[in-house]
């Protein structure tokens, strides 16, 4: 309507999500972008998806799949992703019923949240989260219960997730690999959620974005390797991130039948069916496990190029135990803010990271940045000549 103004002439509803800040990611792409900085705040592959992968859509375009999949997606790739998950984890997902094709992980997250979530009902939430959940649930009606993990290593408080469980909670959300502080849930972990929320209603909304990158020999824990938490959870994966191709933005979701019910009935009006051709291409791409299997060796060295690259700067780390994020802790160089510092580091220094802060209860600052090590090695060699200096 010409001239966008500011002021409608319209009165709005109040709105579902007010004082919703800005995205960090994009807070901080604008500031990379400004000062010409080495990005490597938010987390995506600066070397191309497989060749082969890309070949394989190609051809699905040109063999005509591109008119409407089936809603939940086509039957050989929920079949390809069944066999993947029977193979892993020995669990078993029926590909008609419990598996949908989804716009990322994000809209799979979305999609079961809005599908369980009520108005007044409560989900648990552990801080630093990711930023899609909270916003979700909000516009859900429901109520955010943040619990901050402690320490350096980010261990969850299971005491205090015991006393935040009460009739209103209805679900309580993992995100193990975690980002932003690239840690892993552990076995007793799982025993601990499973021992907590037996014998309750609670859902459990696994977000496993970066379910096959974790490093140094650690086995790999979806929640469908955990039979009783697995009956209650919505597993939500990303294509994006596990074949190096985010822009893509395709993902899934694996759940009971009568969870995945539920779920279907939101998605077939939010989205109806996602990308065919892209669904054809990632079928035939999961025939071939090697693209999966190889990717914790191939991100550790990655993790590892980095960490050696900055040995001699003064920042102080913890090695990532899984996703392609490595937190650094700069307390031994300056006192500054996070958000201030990691804007000073993209102007004087010309590097940009994503300051820990904003995924914390209350904003609390531990003098922490997110670096992506999911780079070209020369990537990370330059990062660690500019981190070193600092
Ligand atoms: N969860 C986490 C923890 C993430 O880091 C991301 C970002 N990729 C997502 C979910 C969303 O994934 P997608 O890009 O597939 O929507
Ligand atoms: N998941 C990516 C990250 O954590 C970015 C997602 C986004 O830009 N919203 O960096």
């Amino acid at each position: 309507m010409g001239n966008a103004k500011t002021t409608p002439l319209i009165t709005l509803p109040p709105s579902k999500l007010p004082n919703l800040p800005e995205s960090i990611f994009s807070t901080m792409n604008q500031v990379a972008l400004q000062n010409n900085a080495l990005n490597l705040a938010q987390g995506f592959p600066d070397f191309p998806a497989d060749p082969r992968l890309i070949a394989y859509l190609n051809e699905a375009m040109k063999a005509g799949y591109n008119q409407y999949a089936p809603m939940a997606g086509i039957y050989s790739l929920r079949e390809a992703i069944a066999e993947k998950i029977q193979n892993l984890y020995k669990a078993s997902y029926n590909p008609e019923k419990e598996i949908t094709l989804t716009v990322g992980a994000t809209q799979a997250i979305y999609t079961a949240i809005t599908a369980m979530v009520h108005p007044g009902d409560e989900v648990i939430v552990f801080k630093p989260a990711y930023d899609c959940y909270e916003p979700t649930v909000k516009a859900a009606g429901g109520t955010v219960v943040p619990l901050q993990m402690e320490g350096k290593h980010f261990k969850i408080n299971w005491e205090a997730f015991r006393k935040a469980l009460g009739p209103k909670t209805r679900m309580v959300v993992i995100n193990s690999p975690h980002n932003p502080s690239g840690t892993v849930l552990t076995d007793e972990d799982m025993e601990e959620l499973e021992n907590s929320l037996a014998g309750t209603d609670v859902m459990v909304l696994s977000d496993e974005a970066y379910e096959h990158l974790v490093f140094d020999g650690q086995p790999l824990r979806s929640v469908a390797r955990y039979p009783a938490l697995a009956e209650r959870s919505f597993l939500c994966a990303s294509f994006g991130k596990t074949f190096h191709a985010t822009g893509w933005k395709m993902g899934y979701c694996a759940a009971p039948a009568a969870l995945m019910k539920e779920f279907l009935k939101i998605h077939e009006f939010a989205v109806f069916a996602v990308h065919h051709p892209t669904q054809r291409a990632l079928s035939k791409y999961l025939k071939e496990p090697e693209h999966y299997l190889n990717l914790p060796g191939f991100f550790q060295q990655k993790r590892d190029t980095f960490l050696q690259s900055i040995q001699g700067s003064r920042f102080r780390y913890t090695p990532a135990q899984g996703t392609y994020f490595q937190i650094l802790e700069y307390d031994t160089i300056t006192d500054e803010p996070d958000v201030e510092f990691a804007k000073r580091l993209a102007a004087e220094f010309g590097i940009a990271g994503i300051p820990i802060s904003v995924f914390n209860l209350n904003q609390q600052d531990n003098r922490q940045l997110r670096f992506c090590f999911a780079k070209k090695d020369e990537t990370l060699q330059q990062a660690g000549e500019i981190l070193s200096r600092v």
